[in-house]
């Protein structure tokens, strides 16, 4: 059986799925290999160290994609415009394919799939449980995300993170204020910490609160009780009301204090929420600065602009959308290492084994046997046909 490394297509993608690394291991577990050509050169990975590993080059993609039994990337399908072909189009009916397929957002290409009979899993639909740990892809790249997002706000912002006693005169540490504390915002109250600033987060989850101390930031969050708040899960749920009045109130007061606010907070499925209104911005230090993680969702700030840095009202508004693709070594690095646990889950012997009993195998299955087994992806495609209609 043959697990293909597809080139990614994207545009500013510089990543892959697969390192040489994680190739000898997909190797050792009996499978044969194969790489486009070219696939790892934006993250540095040549050719060579591929062959090394035991894997064999193809020249074309759409060779890449018809003689693999799994095809392994990051992106969604996306069109191949030098081929006039829908990657979703190319890969071999019946076979099987592991990215980040995002599927909510996704749904052309989730049809495609489902019509074409492809065994789809999307990387970004891991359970989040001790046992997904390794194969939680969505962790690793807002880990690196949330540590690139202060980068970009320290370079950006016209005074330093920490505080400086010099002959000069003392200066005094900036404030940076992270919305959301999951992964990326933890990360990134780490990394604002290791800089020197002096570091506020906001959730609305209350269990946060204990993490975000232990990396000496201060905890500024409503209070509510944790059922209020998120699902067994752990992630965000929509709050109510009354609790969402209050905690905004909160919030734009310290998003007025701060040098730095980097919003990462998002509710799976569901637009990102709005937190931060244009006034608020309006409020802020002229110089300061605004890092948007959840641009790709619509963005927490009004002002933000997906994919574009814009200055309003003297604020620098960021709003990257694929920020750990800046970083493609050790985003690729990490990917593949939790697409290739994955892909070693799902194996016996060198070729696919699917237990549909096992909540990874079936939790991250999007599309099979002609079918949208993912009940959400289901409705959301429903749905766009009722609208249509
Ligand atoms: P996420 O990207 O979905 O959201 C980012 C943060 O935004 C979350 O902390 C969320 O509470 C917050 N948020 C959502 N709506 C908000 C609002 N209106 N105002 C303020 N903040 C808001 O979350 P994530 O980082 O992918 O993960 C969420 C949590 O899941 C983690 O913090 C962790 O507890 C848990 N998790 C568990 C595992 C595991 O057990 N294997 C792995 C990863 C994450």
């Amino acid at each position: 059986m043959i697990a293909g490394i597809a080139k990614e297509i994207g545009s500013n993608e510089r990543r892959v799925a697969v390192t040489p690394e994680s190739a000898k291991q997909i190797k050792a577990a009996g499978w044969d290999v194969i790489l486009e050509t070219g696939a790892g050169k934006g993250s540095f990975f040549e050719d060579r160290a591929y062959e090394e590993a035991g894997a064999s080059l193809v020249s074309s993609a759409a060779e890449l994609w018809s003689r693999s039994d799994v095809v392994l990337k990051i992106q969604p399908p996306l069109p191949n415009r030098a081929l006039n072909a829908h990657e979703a189009e190319l890969i071999r009916e019946g076979a099987a394919l592991i990215c980040m397929l995002r599927p909510l957002s996704n749904i052309d290409a989730v049809k495609i799939l489902a019509r074409r009979r492809i065994t789809s899993f999307s990387m970004d639909m891991m359970p989040r449980t001790t046992r997904a740990q390794r194969m939680d892809a969505l962790s690793s790249m807002s880990t690196i995300a949330g540590y690139k997002a202060v980068l970009i706000a320290s370079d950006t912002l016209p005074k330093i993170l920490p505080m400086l006693v010099t002959a000069a005169g003392t200066i005094a540490p900036s404030r940076v204020l992270i919305v959301g504390a999951g992964v990326a915002g933890l990360q990134a109250i780490a990394t604002a910490r290791r800089l020197g600033a002096v570091v506020e987060a906001y959730d609305v989850r209350p269990a946060v609160k204990e993490e975000v101390e232990s990396l000496g930031a201060k905890f500024v969050g409503p209070q509510l009780s944790e059922r209020e708040a998120q699902d067994e899960q752990g992630y965000a749920k929509a709050i109510s009301p009354e609790a969402q009045r209050q905690g905004m109130e909160m919030l734009q007061q310290r998003v007025a204090q701060a040098d730095v606010v980097i919003t990462t907070a998002r509710v799976p499925g569901l637009k990102a929420p709005r937190l931060i209104p244009a006034d608020s911005v309006a409020r802020m230090k002229p110089g300061s600065v605004i890092v948007d993680l959840a641009a790709d969702m619509g963005g927490n700030c009004e002002l933000t602009q997906p994919g574009e840095t814009v200055i309003r009202h003297d604020v620098t508004i960021h709003g990257p959308v694929r920020l750990a693709s800046t970083v493609p070594v050790h985003a690729s690095q990490m990917y593949s290492r939790n697409v290739t646990a994955f892909l070693l889950h799902l194996t016996r012997q060198g070729s696919l084994h699917l237990d549909w009993t096992d909540d990874i195998t079936s939790g991250t299955c999007v599309t099979r046997d002609g079918e949208i087994v993912n009940a959400a992806t289901r409705q959301r495609v429903e749905d766009a046909a009722t609208a249509t209609a």
